[in-house]
């Protein structure tokens, strides 16, 4: 956990719920040089919302799943608009705010707030699964895993609870190898007594991934600097920052058909190989053309030049880049 009160020391709710927003589907490891620069830049919820989202964003990029970045941004607004800039303290209320879903609400009321609210992430997922020994498979499973941890969290300091429990299914009742003999549930768990901890918690097995295809562009100008665009408002990475592309479709495109999309005129020249990235619900396979370009180039329809920009390339690691275009502008640039 990037964040973890002192003994003694008063929760941040600020400091809780980024930590909390930063971990959903993403590692501790990935997540802490993140929280640090966020915390230095923006040391309050007050001054997080005052923030460009733009600013937000670029600071997000590589972090993954992006609309976690925008509702960040949207929630602090609307924290920094109630009458007491306060975060509401209980569940509901901070369910009612931008992208907190039940497991964040529930975080925050327990961490920062003590109060007897239940958070049941991956881990506490786990401990509580092989705890009563739940055979049905995830997600089914959730809602009766949920109410199963909600039967646990005590009326007194259920935040330390709910910290411990995540604690223990980080480093006690791992996935793999759990190490039943120091848990302090050993005696009480069900799965172990049957020996089938690690055969829990049961998972559906999951529909193969989807490959899509597309080609990108990388116009590089004689004075050293890229064409990016802005990505729609909605969507796949909104608002973040792309190497223009064509759509990315269920089929290879032949490259005639795809340089059409291109964003300038140029002698574009196809890079060898190709960038791959999976996102949750497919697998992309994208062909990198790359070309130089003069500094007076004129963009073509399909570049939407509302959208572009020209950046230079030292200033690429500030542009709100996500990773998959970070991939395309290193394997386009590898040779220079
Ligand atoms: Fe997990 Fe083993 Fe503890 Fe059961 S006894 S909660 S399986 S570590």
């Amino acid at each position: 956990m990037p964040w973890r009160a002192l003994p003694g020391e008063t929760p941040d709710p600020y400091r809780v719920w980024l930590s909390e927003v930063m971990l959903q589907q993403t590692t501790v490891r990935a997540v802490i040089p993140y929280f640090e620069k966020f915390v230095a830049r923006w040391p309050t919820v007050q001054d997080l919302a005052k923030a460009d989202r733009d600013d937000v964003l670029a600071a997000w990029a590589g972090l993954g799943y992006y609309s976690r970045a925008r509702n960040l941004h949207a929630c602090a607004q609307a924290i920094a608009a109630r009458a007491d800039t306060a975060f509401p303290e209980d569940e509901a209320a901070l369910c009612a705010l931008p992208g907190i879903g039940p497991y964040t609400a529930a975080a925050v009321a327990a961490i920062a707030f003590d109060q007897p609210a239940t958070p049941v992430d991956g881990n506490i997922e786990r401990v509580v699964s092989r705890l009563f020994a739940v055979t049905t498979p995830l997600p089914s499973a959730k809602s009766e895993i949920k109410r199963l941890a909600a039967t646990l969290t005590p009326d007194e300091r259920p935040g330390d609870f709910a910290q411990a429990m995540m604690d223990l299914g980080a480093m006690v009742c791992t996935p793999k190898n759990p190490s039943c003999l120091m848990c302090p549930l050993q005696s009480d768990c069900h799965a172990k007594h049957k020996g089938i901890e690690s055969e829990l918690p049961v998972k559906a097995v999951r529909p193969e991934r989807p490959t899509r295809f597309g080609v990108a562009f990388l116009a590089l100008r004689e004075d050293g600097q890229v064409l990016l665009r802005k990505r729609p408002e909605t969507g796949l990475l909104a608002s973040m920052m792309e190497i223009p592309s064509t759509d990315w479709v269920d089929e290879l495109l032949a490259a005639d058909i795809a340089l059409k999309a291109a964003p300038v005129r140029a002698d574009w020249w196809a890079m060898p190989g190709q960038v791959t990235h999976t996102f949750t619900h497919f697998r992309l396979e994208l062909l990198v053309f790359r070309a130089i370009v003069p500094v007076d180039a004129e963009l073509t329809f399909w570049a939407d030049a509302s959208r572009c920009s020209w950046v230079a390339r030292r200033d690429l690691a500030d542009a709100a880049l996500p990773s998959v275009m970070r991939k395309i502008i290193a394997h386009a640039l590898k040779e220079n």
